[in-house]
């Protein structure tokens, strides 16, 4: 199979349960290139993206604390929840060289390496030529996310409308949460996020209403001043203090899609973090709904959703911004750079071309 130079990112420390996690805690490695035959039903693979989720926060720890991802392993190679690559060589009659591929789940940190056939999945031509990168967006599982968290918990009515609040609201599943809330029907938009950037994105081109800047504005005064008629729906990517404004100014018999509670994943905390006794006697006396929504649990709904969400970008109503970091060598910044808010959008890694 040749001998290029193979390279890894490998989990050097733990940043403790507490802690944020540094760029020190990965280091870029040199590594064997795969060189063995490939068995039967295995293919060989170049890296070309890889998908950056704060859900791998969790895997930073001893024990992940949930089940259905592992934590790391120190010194093994990281691994991610998505990516793209090339297939360089085939032991499967399905897929040739050339192929560009996306995995069912785990994807490596690392430039080549073998997988089982049946563990990646081709891309569709027609995305492959508008852009491979949007089976990590809108066309992935950052866009089921949204939209099966929207459908699924947001008990969104045409032409009642609603108003739907969405936190980190310019991040990858914000993003996309909002515009899909606004295309099901929700009236009014509004968007919190952490830089006046952001907020300018939001309302200028994915038709969010207002946007709140959460580091420079009192959200509890904002929300009150622009949505003096209470909110309805509301998309919880964060948890912690902003959710706490918010769900005081909900109404009777809202809605809350908890989706996130990424202000809280630096800590040693369950998941979902405990919520303040104010909080959850709100959310008893005005019948608020704020059930876990985790878009692992449906997989029977993937095919439809996708197919809405294709009908929905062709359409040119959901706009999509992804943040590119350049080099395998700086997965580890990005991850960093992204769990305090350095991406718009989907936050990927750019592998190779
Ligand atoms: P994003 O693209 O939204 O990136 C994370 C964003 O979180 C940052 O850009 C930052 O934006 C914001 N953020 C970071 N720290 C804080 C904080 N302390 N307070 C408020 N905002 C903060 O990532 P994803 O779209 O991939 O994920 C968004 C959420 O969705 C996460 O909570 C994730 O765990 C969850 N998720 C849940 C799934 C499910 O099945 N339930 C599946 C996939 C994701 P800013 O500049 O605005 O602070």
């Amino acid at each position: 199979m040749g001998d290029a130079d193979n390279f890894h990112v490998v989990l050097r420390s733990r940043p403790g349960e507490s802690n944020e996690p540094l760029e020190s805690n990965f280091s870029y490695e040199k590594k064997a290139y795969p060189t063995e035959t490939l068995s039967s039903g295995d293919l060989l693979i170049k890296n070309r993206f890889l998908s950056l989720d704060p859900a791998l926060r969790c895997r930073m720890n001893e024990d992940s604390g949930v089940q259905y991802i592992k934590a790391w392993e120190l010194g093994k190679t990281v691994d991610g929840l998505g990516g793209v690559g090339e297939v360089i060589a085939s032991a499967d009659s399905s897929f040739q060289p050339g192929d560009i591929v996306t995995p069912n789940f785990e994807w490596p940190w690392e430039l080549y390496f073998v997988v089982k056939a049946n563990t990646v999945r081709k891309l569709p031509e027609a995305m492959t030529q508008i852009s491979p990168t949007l089976c990590l967006s809108v066309l992935g599982v950052t866009g089921l996310t949204a939209y099966l968290g929207v459908k699924e918990k947001g008990h969104i009515r045409r032409d009642a409308n609603q108003v739907m609040v969405v936190s980190a609201a310019a991040g990858s599943t914000g993003s996309l949460a909002g515009q899909i809330g606004k295309a099901e029907g929700c009236g009014k938009l509004v968007g919190i996020c952490g830089s006046d950037t952001k907020c300018q994105w939001l309302t200028t081109e994915l038709g969010f209403d207002v946007a709140i800047n959460y580091k420079t504005e009192n959200v509890s005064e904002k929300l009150e001043a622009v949505c003096p008629e209470g909110v309805d729906v509301y998309f919880d990517n964060v948890g912690g203090s902003i959710s706490n404004d918010v769900i005081r100014k909900m109404n009777q018999d809202s809605h809350i899609i908890l989706c996130g509670q990424i202000a809280d994943y630096n800590k040693d905390l369950p998941y979902p973090p405990p919520i303040p006794t104010d909080i959850e006697a709100t959310l008893k006396d005005k019948n608020i709904t704020r059930e876990r929504f985790l878009v692992l649990n449906y997989q029977d709904q993937f095919e439809p959703a996708l197919g809405r969400l294709m009908e929905l970008y062709v359409q040119g109503k959901l706009k999509v911004k992804e943040t590119i970091e350049m080099g395998l060598e700086n997965a580890g910044k990005a991850f960093v750079s992204m769990m305090k808010g350095g991406n718009i959008g989907k936050q990927i890694v750019q592998v190779t071309r």
